[in-house]
């Protein structure tokens, strides 16, 4: 062993930086293109370690650089953990068409969300008779329409696609890693 060589871990190592995950009215197809990073992920963990996230089994968010919203806002519920998030992350993004403009969930805005709820659970083609919306207050209650996260907290990146491809997480990710303002290269934006 070379006695001027410790293992020892530096008394300064670069700090981790803190990423929270979250999905909100979405369909977890922005996480998949995440994992999708594949052996690159194992990269991306030496640089950053995941707080709240379904990734984790962390419950409550903590002090964190980035925060990943992935979703819009389709219930109460969603308003609080988004809240929660802006107050705890330096850094906001929007993460896919959900969260950017409320996507294909949104399309129930043009509906009654009460009509909708009573054809769902009550008229609906097998439902039993005396069906009823469900009511039990553990529930959270829906909005009347679907909104983006941007109508709610200031967010500072958007990062398009349904889902955003594992090159464009990527490549914003190691961009806002690196102390740059993400720009995602050709063929690496896309809102499909
Ligand atoms: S943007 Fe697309 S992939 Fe992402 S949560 Fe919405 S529907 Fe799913």
């Amino acid at each position: 062993m070379n006695p001027l060589v410790s293992d020892a871990p530096p008394l300064h190592a670069p700090r981790k930086l803190k990423v929270a995950t979250v999905s909100l009215a979405g369909c977890f197809g922005c996480h998949m293109s995440l994992l999708d990073m594949d052996e690159r992920l194992l990269e991306l963990l030496e640089h950053v370690e995941f707080d709240r996230s379904p990734l984790t089994d962390i419950k409550t968010i903590g002090r964190c650089d980035i925060g990943l919203i992935e979703g819009g806002l389709c219930n109460a519920e969603n308003v609080q953990v988004l809240r929660e998030f802006r107050a705890h992350c330096k850094t906001l993004v929007a993460v896919g068409a959900c969260a950017i403009n409320g996507g294909l969930p949104a399309q129930r805005n043009q509906r009654d969300v009460g009509q909708m709820l009573c054809e769902v659970y009550c008229h609906h083609a097998g439902a039993v008779n005396g069906s009823q919306v469900p009511n039990d207050p553990e529930l959270p209650l829906p909005l009347n329409h679907v909104h983006p996260i941007h109508e709610v907290v200031h967010v500072d990146y958007f990062l398009p696609g349904c889902p955003p491809s594992a090159d464009a997480i990527w490549s914003f990710l190691t961009d806002l890693l690196a102390g740059r303002t993400p720009q995602l290269g050709p063929g690496l934006i896309r809102y499909d």
